[in-house]
């Protein structure tokens, strides 16, 4: 192919694809070579237009529909800060400007919202300093865990494992098993929160930390979290706090003060990017007094001139965790975000996810057994088993809720609860929404009791109906040619 580049550069053309039946000589063997032109298939510009519409249609949108997904749902993800990420003042500027000599100069605005949003962050955490760079939630919890383990070195602490409640999302274990620790789990009480006895049998000088969700996944708060914090402490333990969803308390309380070390948030989430897919993301990392020296660079600094600068010289820093410096399209929004919400738009935030949770609550508790009776908190956890007993399970009722054109919510998890359906309305959705799907869910309960068999034959609406999930899961055909055989 360097004889066609090369070829059309003297000649300076641009590039040029050669005829096909012309053999490009000296490139490949004659036996290779084809002897006429490859049969391609032929498609109208109209075609290919609908063909790539419809298949758009198929995708659920939280722009068309009701998204009540538990734990990891999209929140609130206006418009306007696709905008401002848009911007080509941000959008346009090459990542190695700032490293040229003079570059910085070019790149103030930038480092400004990376230097703000830090400093936005600590003032909701209550933490000293962040690492913006993290690229998703997952990454951001290796980078705390990693931050822990800096810390335990430079003690010379001899550390085994880390503790972790059983109702966590999968992540946390993961992120310290790859961060070189054990996992001791520790099971929740009948309240739906961690055991505390359970935690102190497992404290001993070997534990490095626990990493816990508060509220957890199942909705609740932990009203000890700041004993718990005592005593992980007393063993000279670090509290990590996984602020995934931090839209249940934004505003209202401060991971800083009820003394956690490190905290993740998931700008994703809580801080206006959608995330369908799987991207992008953005997951900075807090931490307090004891772990800022460890922090990843680079940092963002702001000199005396009042200029900003980037600044790698920490000789105590874990390094680099990812290139460049994070997310920033998803920083910028979250950035946005923060300028319009103002301190009494995030507080409202936190209001409108808890009530929305309990409103659900409130209103299904007659028709699902519910996991916990107490008030929650950003979602509300919800048991099929007594639907289940009449042989309609967590899954019929997800299904159930695609033919109404709700995406369906968290089944199966956390794992703590039999038959869970976990609800996290977000605090975006209006009461006419909440409703919709509250009467949807008690004609589900009431099909279940009259018809459990009807529930077979659900989704009816869609292109593929109940595939063989084991069998799909064990022969992917993940081509366009083999799934159409
Ligand atoms: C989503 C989520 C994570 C992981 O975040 P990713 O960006 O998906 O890696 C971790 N913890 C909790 C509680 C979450 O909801």
């Amino acid at each position: 192919m360097n004889v066609i580049f090369e070829k059309s550069v003297a000649g300076r053309q641009g590039f040029r694809v050669p005829d096909s039946d012309v053999p490009v000589e000296g490139t490949l063997p004659e036996k290779y070579l084809r002897t006429a032109a490859a049969k391609l298939p032929e498609v109208s510009e109209l075609d290919v237009v609908r063909h790539f519409t419809q298949l758009s249609q198929q995708n659920f949108s939280v722009d068309a529909n009701f998204y009540p997904l538990g734990s990891c749902t999209m929140k609130y993800n206006p418009k306007f800060t696709e905008k401002v990420a848009a911007m080509p003042g941000f959008a346009e500027l090459h990542p190695l400007l700032p490293q040229l000599r003079g570059g910085e100069q070019y790149v103030q605005g930038a480092l400004e919202v990376l230097f703000e949003c830090e400093r936005w962050l600590c003032e909701i955490t209550g933490m000293q300093a962040f690492t913006m760079q993290p690229l998703a939630g997952a990454h951001g919890e290796l980078t705390g865990v990693m931050l822990m383990a800096a810390y335990h070195k430079s003690r010379g602490n001899s550390k085994k494992y880390i503790i972790i409640p059983d109702s966590a999302h999968g992540t946390n274990p993961a992120s310290a098993a790859v961060a070189g620790y054990e996992i001791v789990s520790v099971p929740s009480d009948k309240k739906g929160g961690m055991d505390i006895d359970k935690l102190k049998a497992a404290l001993t000088p070997e534990c490095a930390g626990l990493m816990i969700t508060c509220p957890d996944t199942h909705g609740v708060f932990n009203s000890r979290i700041d004993e718990i914090a005592r005593m992980v402490h007393e063993v000279d333990g670090i509290m990590y706090y996984d602020g995934a969803n931090l839209n249940a308390t934004l505003g209202r309380c401060r991971p800083g003060d009820i003394g956690f070390d490190v905290v993740h948030l998931n700008l994703h989430k809580t801080f206006a990017t959608p995330h369908g897919g799987g991207g992008p993301g953005s997951g900075p990392v807090g931490v307090g007094s004891r772990l800022v020296k460890f922090l990843p660079v680079s940092r963002v600094v702001k000199r005396s001139d009042g200029k900003f600068a980037l600044n790698y010289e920490y000789p105590d820093t874990i390094g680099y965790i990812a290139s460049f410096y994070g997310a920033f399209g998803v920083i910028l929004k979250a950035y946005a975000y923060m300028l319009m919400l103002g301190r009494d738009g995030l507080k409202a935030t936190s209001d409108h996810a808890v009530l929305n949770a309990n409103y659900l609550l409130h209103r299904l508790k007659g028709a699902y057994q519910i996991a916990f009776d107490r008030i929650c908190m950003h979602e509300c956890l919800f048991s099929a088993a007594r639907q289940a007993a009449l042989g309609v399970h967590a899954i019929d009722i997800a299904k159930f809720l695609i033919d109404k054109k709700m995406h369906p919510p968290t089944v199966y998890f956390p794992l703590t609860v039999k038959e869970a359906i976990m609800i996290e309305p977000t605090e975006t959705e209006s009461k006419e929404t909440l409703d919709r799907f509250v009467e949807a869910m008690l004609e589900a309960d009431e099909l279940a009791r009259k018809d459990p068999e009807a529930f077979h034959k659900i989704p009816s609406t869609m292109p593929i109906s109940r595939p063989d999930e084991t069998k799909a899961a064990r022969e992917a055909k993940v081509n366009y040619f083999s799934s159409h055989k």
